[in-house]
């Protein structure tokens, strides 16, 4: 099994870090939560991959909102989330609350449950089901490299919103500690907005759930 490389982009006015996990032996390549298009695809044609996979964490506007765009130009599928349906269901009444340009709701060809195991090249994702910031959200642990795409379920000192509908503070505490802390401290944690941290790291000191 091989580690993956991860490279992270900021996209849309939230500043969501859209990410392209590489498998350096094999050039295969997926796009995790593609909030706009455009500087993905620029990203993809700096590394010279061409993805195979589109991975959405959930269903916040930010984290696909240029999927369906991104799915046009590349004619890749879609992986999300069934249990965030909602969210999707929701994404026009998101695009007018937030004042977006026209956005197209993204179909999706593949579910992701807890417990899936995707192959990239000759790496592999385990997909963990994480609800609380939303009941369907996903995170993506690659455990060969030590590292996980974690979406808006823990940030650098902070945790994920659970104040919107299907939110859930229970629900949340239990998903970083089962899911999150449970893996092995030196982990990283690629985060949905803001700087990359570790598994020891917040476990010991996030302010809002430890160990
Ligand atoms: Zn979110």
């Amino acid at each position: 099994m091989s580690k993956l490389e991860i490279h992270e982009v900021p996209v849309t006015p939230f500043q969501q870090n859209c990410t392209v996990l590489v498998c350096a032996d094999t050039g295969a390549a997926a796009v995790c939560d593609c909030g706009d298009a455009g500087p993905v695809l620029a990203l993809l044609g700096k590394l010279g991959v061409e993805a195979s996979m589109i991975l959405a964490t959930h269903g916040h506007l930010d984290h696909v909102g240029g999927t369906a765009e991104l799915k046009r130009a590349t004619g890749l599928d879609f992986w999300y989330p069934p249990a965030d349906d909602m969210w999707l269901e929701r994404l026009q009444h998101q695009v007018q609350l937030y004042g977006w340009g026209p956005v197209e709701t993204p179909r999706y060809e593949h579910e992701l449950h807890g417990g899936d195991r995707l192959q990239l090249g000759h790496a592999e994702l385990e997909v963990r089901h994480c609800p609380g910031h939303t009941p369907g959200h996903v995170i993506f642990v690659d455990a060969a490299g030590a590292q996980m795409v974690a979406g808006d379920v823990i940030f650098s000192g902070s945790v994920g919103r659970t104040d919107f509908p299907g939110g859930s503070w229970e629900q949340l505490e239990r998903s970083i500690r089962e899911q999150v802390y449970s893996l092995p401290d030196d982990t990283l944690i690629h985060c949905g907005h803001g700087p990359t941290t570790t598994v020891g790291r917040e476990a010991m000191t996030n302010p809002f759930v430890r160990r």
